[in-house]
């Protein structure tokens, strides 16, 4: 089967492609990725780094902890996020992706810092921090 994963940013302007599934996709309820987005918590989908390409390489953004994310300079959607500890591996916000739909988490991280009124499904594996 050829897979045809495509997304991009609000506006358009930024378009990726992945050229094989994601290796999981996760939510993360970690500070960072709340206050970067603006959400509740961000539901990655995880890609091995070679299989993304952009149409052109979206702004970065480095925080303190090293942790690179990406994002739209025109409309500002939040778009990857790599860290140099984890060199093969690039997260996407599934909201991002084309069919966000046939992307269910399989995984919570940083449950610790998950907020009381987010209700996550249980049946995935819940781990508190960075597992
Ligand atoms: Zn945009
Ligand atoms: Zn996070």
């Amino acid at each position: 089967m050829k897979i045809n994963i495509q997304g991009g940013c609000f506006c358009g302007k930024i378009r990726l492609k992945a050229k094989i599934e994601p290796i999981s996709v996760v939510n993360c309820h970690c500070d960072n990725c709340k206050r970067s987005v603006g959400s509740p918590f961000v539901t990655w989908a995880v890609f091995k780094k070679d299989a993304i390409s952009f149409n052109s390489p979206p702004p970065t953004h480095t925080a303190e902890n090293r942790a690179v994310r990406t994002f739209c300079e025109s409309c500002g959607t939040s778009i990857a996020y790599w860290h140099p500890d984890r060199k093969d591996t690039i997260d996407i916000t599934v909201g991002c992706l084309d069919k966000p739909d046939n992307y269910p988490p399989n995984k919570n991280i940083w449950t610790k810092k998950r907020l009381s009124w987010v209700q996550n499904p249980d049946d995935i594996p819940n781990h508190e921090a960075f597992p």
